[in-house]
């Protein structure tokens, strides 16, 4: 049998497989399925600049139409796989299709964790992850309307930041004390919630949403366990989302917190990959294993999986990143500060716009929150991959420059 690569799911990571195995010399079928009606796009604009209206879905392509057909890919959309079959190797379509494969990618993603607090299937709640969405959403974005955004996570502050430039009365409801709780450090988080006041953004923390109010089945208000309520014309629910391992699962493959997958992408059967946010897989720099829902990782273990198809061994070792834009903000996050036992700032979180905070775990630097600030962010990337002992003082002196702590070493 000649070789076919199936890839299931046509997003950021299946795009990454898709181009990966025609640079890695792979000559035979490759067929990419996905359930959206779009082929492979960028999420990370959909909360920013594609929401802003200020790109079109021709700018989030991850790839231009015609090169799925200058590769030769067979790309079947608005299609979901609903079986896989490992004995057989084949898989099942809900077009009743049946394929055969030589090698099968797992490429499925994650969806929105959903919130089902009564009225939530009212007119005007929304959640965030596909283009649909946004369209959906925006036809809710005019001037003077009123926005409830529940969860105060990236996504969430994303979305409030957008609605607010475009004049509309937004309010944050977030769980937990602060917001960004569980990516950022306190200091960061306070920086998030001033700028969000000075934009003219409402964040309520300690707010538990209890359910949605409407009328004549349109959303009216957002209520909380306190008794509180807050007006919305819409809202957009933020709060995490879920790994898409039921195919996984259902076929026997290891599953822990996604799809168990090695340093190579394989999965517990030796033709099957996975890839991207729907994997938990190893991290030799970092010493753990790790579930990311991240691009870098998407993009990472998509060159992984079509190496390892190709039979060159190109294992995934990297250390996360990730960013989010709000207003005139990048925030930049490289390494993982979970377990850090000090936390130096450098630069001044209370006035203006620009700092960084850096993470040390027993004098390393693990990893750094860099807001404005692209050469801290650059630099604490490699000192962090080596794992370098920096003093605190220095990383705090403004007057010293980031490319000298590259003398840094383990
Ligand atoms: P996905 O993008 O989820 O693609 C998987 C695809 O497979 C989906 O289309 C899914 O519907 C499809 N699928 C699932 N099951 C099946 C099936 N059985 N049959 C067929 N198709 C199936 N990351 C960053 O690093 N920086 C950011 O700033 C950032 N911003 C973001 C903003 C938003 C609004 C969102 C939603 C995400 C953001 N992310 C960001 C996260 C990033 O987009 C994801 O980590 C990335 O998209 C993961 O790619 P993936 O290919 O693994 O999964």
């Amino acid at each position: 049998m000649s070789e076919h690569v199936v890839i299931v799911g046509a997003g950021h990571a299946a795009g990454q497989a898709v181009a990966s195995l025609r640079q890695e010399g792979f000559t035979g079928e490759i067929t990419m399925i996905g359930n959206e009606p779009y082929l492979p796009y960028q999420r990370p604009p959909l909360s920013k600049k594609f929401l802003a209206g200020e790109i079109g879905i021709d700018r989030v392509y991850f790839k231009p139409p015609e090169f799925y057909e200058k590769e030769g890919v067979n790309v079947k959309l608005g299609t979901r796989v609903t079986e896989i079959d490992r004995k057989a190797k084949s898989l099942r379509t809900d077009k009743g299709e049946t394929l055969s494969y030589t090698k099968l990618i797992l490429a499925t993603g994650s969806r929105v964790r959903e919130l089902n607090l009564p009225g939530f299937d009212l007119d005007g709640v929304f959640y965030l992850r596909t283009v649909d969405d946004v369209d959906a959403i925006r036809a809710y974005f005019n001037k003077g309307g009123k926005c409830v955004i529940v969860g105060g996570g990236y996504i969430g502050l994303e979305v409030a930041a957008v609605a607010a430039k475009h004049g509309i009365d937004v309010t944050v409801l977030e769980m937990a004390p602060m917001v960004m709780a569980r990516v950022v450090d306190p200091i960061v988080s306070r920086f998030y919630e001033r700028v969000h006041k000075e934009e003219g953004v409402k964040i309520v923390t300690g707010a538990a949403v209890s359910g949605f109010e409407g009328k004549d089945g349109k959303l009216a208000k957002v209520t909380c366990g306190d008794g509180t309520a807050h007006e919305a014309d819409f809202a957009v629910v933020g709060v995490g989302i879920q790994p898409n391992v039921e195919l996984a699962v259902e076929c026997g493959l290891g599953v822990e917190n996604g799809i168990t997958v090695d340093e190579l992408c394989r999965t517990s059967d030796p033709d099957i990959f996975a890839i991207g946010d729907c994997t938990n897989h190893p991290n030799p720099l970092l010493g753990e294993r790790l579930r990311l829902e991240s691009v870098h990782n998407a993009l990472e273990q998509g060159k992984t999986a079509a190496a390892t198809i190709c039979g060159k061994e190109k294992p995934y070792a990297q250390i996360p990143w990730f960013w989010s834009d709000q207003y005139d903000l990048k925030l930049q996050i490289t390494g993982l500060s979970a377990g850090y036992d000090e936390a130096v700032v450098r630069g001044n979180p209370d006035e203006g716009r620009s700092f960084a905070v850096f993470y040390l775990k027993e004098g390393r630097l693990i990893a750094v929150d860099a807001v404005n600030r692209a050469p801290e962010f650059m630099m604490s990337k490699q000192l962090i991959a080596k794992q370098a002992r920096i003093p605190a003082d220095k990383l705090r002196d403004e007057s010293i420059n980031m490319k000298e702590m590259a003398a840094y070493s383990g």
